[in-house]
């Protein structure tokens, strides 16, 4: 890869870069890159929030109202110092906030949000395409990555969208990472392949960088299971037994 200068990583959740790509990026930024990562469903809900809200927050041990996002855009603050990136948060409102134009809960159960839910929810998928096109301009990157999308959770699918439409025809190349923690225990998706080997030192800031989530943590992993033990395992596999973070050139 010719040298890259600035890097952007496009998120959809306050987690999911740094789960999923978090040894590439620190890599990148250690080699002297300018790293952005930007979250798109970051903004802090209206209230009341819905039943599924309310689960999740209770899960992830988070208070039942706005202040929640506030306590979550915190930890990926912590996290992205940790990988050595700059942080942006956008406006967007996750899956479990948000309704749908006829004024329904779109997540009326606590998985819906991995349901074939339409993309096309009034003009969201517009607006988020905009944003990124919007920012990809400021920004300027030699290299955009992305969410492949694996698992299927709605904002991801929405992300990744948006990042194809907005990156046709720019000079950056899109590449797709694979989703995680949803990818465990699933064979490599036949379109990613492994990225060159991050430096261990990127590695153990991607562990730091994970750490600095424990809502997030205690909302994926049971509590007897060691997160940090399954993720290392999953990246050694991809890895065939050096860790590894599957990425794939994205295709519109
Ligand atoms: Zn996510």
């Amino acid at each position: 890869m010719t040298t890259v200068r600035r890097v952007l990583a496009v998120s959809p959740h306050l987690d999911d870069a740094a789960l999923s790509a978090g040894a590439t990026l620190a890599d990148f930024a250690i080699r002297g890159a300018d790293v952005h990562v930007v979250t798109l469903f970051a903004g802090a809900p209206h209230e009341p929030i819905s039943p599924v809200a309310r689960a999740f927050h209770v899960r992830g041990g988070l208070p039942q109202d706005a202040s929640a996002v506030a306590l979550r855009s915190a930890e990926d603050r912590a996290a992205m110092d940790q990988l050595g990136a700059r942080t942006h948060h956008r406006g967007f409102l996750d899956a479990i906030y948000r309704r749908t134009p006829e004024g329904r809960w779109l997540c009326g159960h606590d998985q819906a949000m991995f349901d074939e839910l339409p993309l096309d929810q009034g003009d969201l998928r517009g607006e988020v395409c905009r944003d990124v096109r919007r920012i990809l301009a400021a920004i300027d990157p030699d290299l955009v990555l992305t969410c492949a999308a694996v698992g299927d959770h709605v904002d991801h699918r929405l992300t990744r969208a948006a990042v194809l439409d907005a990156a046709a025809g720019a000079r950056a190349p899109v590449l797709l990472w694979e989703d995680l923690p949803y990818a465990i225990g699933r064979p490599p998706p036949p379109a990613l392949s492994e990225t060159p080997a991050a430096r261990s030192d990127a590695w153990e800031r991607k562990w730091r960088a994970i750490a600095c989530y424990p809502t997030q943590i205690r909302m994926l992993w049971p509590a007897h299971v060691d997160w940090a033990a399954q993720l290392r395992s999953h990246a050694e596999t991809r890895g065939q037994g050096s860790p590894a973070e599957l990425l794939a050139p994205g295709l519109s």
